[in-house]
């Protein structure tokens, strides 16, 4: 009786993972963008969208660029840690050393995830968005600069056209609610660069485009733990926006993160995640769009 109910967990243990398998092969960047383009609701925005944006002027090129906010509306001594994970050629690493960190700190962080990390990293990226720790924003589908006529940035090149912009923001934001029920409000896109069009066509989704105010430096390989510590403490101001990565363990964010954190609340900072919070552009405010 022992040996058959043994068999018989065994055996749903082996459903279990079978079921789980199945799903994440199914959430694969291909598959799902694949099922979106049969979507009614995804092909009928899709096409509205590319028609107002087909023949538009990208506009500038840039991580400050009108449309994009890189600070939270405060006077109060509070600071956001963003961290991305870009996937594919880019790193689509775990740094669970930095996480845990962050856990056991009790740090709350928003993290820019795209939809090529959540496929090598599903699992991961399941146990992540359950956490009320974290807030899951979005980082783009496949981690192409958002343009609208291919301009590229770091050597990575954007995407090609108004279809491909929309795809890029809106099927990874999709993506990301199927599996976590919460649609992203905020959308990075990769490299932090994006022409003026596109951070407009992200508004038109409802989706805020965001930059940052400190650059840690930490993307740069294996840039030291205490330059990464001075790049963020000397930079350091009320409601400021601070860009990061949790998708490459080997680099020094974790040991930069050890050396901030204890140093930011002696200062009197507080951390805070994004979505409660009202964001501005420095370089021009957001009331100035027409
Ligand atoms: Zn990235």
């Amino acid at each position: 009786m022992k040996k058959k109910a043994l068999v018989a967990f065994i055996a749903f243990l082996a459903g279990c993972l079978t079921v789980s398998a199945q799903r994440a092969a199914d959430y694969l960047n291909g598959p799902f963008l694949d099922r979106l383009n049969k979507d009614a609701s995804y092909t009928h925005l899709k096409a509205t969208i590319t028609a107002e944006f087909i023949h538009a002027q990208p506009g500038n090129w840039g991580e400050f660029v009108r449309g994009v906010d890189e600070d939270i509306k405060t006077g109060k001594k509070i600071i956001a840690f963003t961290f991305d994970a870009c996937g594919g050629p880019k790193g689509s690493g775990y740094d669970a050393e930095l996480i845990d960190f962050l856990r056991k700190e009790h740090v709350p962080a928003t993290l820019f995830v795209t939809g090529k990390w959540i496929d090598a990293n599903f699992s991961t990226f399941l146990t992540l968005s359950k956490d009320t720790l974290f807030e899951i924003e979005n980082h783009g589908l496949n981690h192409r600069p958002c343009a609208l006529d291919g301009e590229s940035e770091y050597g990575i090149h954007g995407t090609a056209n108004a279809a491909s912009a929309f795809d890029e923001v809106e099927a990874n934001a999709r993506k990301i609610e199927a599996l976590t029920h919460r649609r992203p409000v905020f959308y990075r896109s990769a490299t932090a660069f994006i022409d003026e069009a596109c951070a407009r066509m992200t508004e038109k989704l409802g989706i805020q485009t965001i930059s940052f105010q400190i650059l840690s430096g930490d993307a740069v390989p294996y840039t030291p733990a205490k330059v990464i510590e001075r790049n963020v403490i000397d930079h350091v101001s009320p409601g400021a926006i601070v860009i990061m990565h949790f998708n490459r363990p080997a680099w020094n964010t974790c040991e930069a993160m050890r050396l901030i954190v204890p140093q930011l609340r002696k200062m009197g900072y507080q951390f805070v995640k994004l979505e409660h919070f009202k964001l501005v552009g420095k370089a021009v405010r957001r009331s100035s769009i027409p």
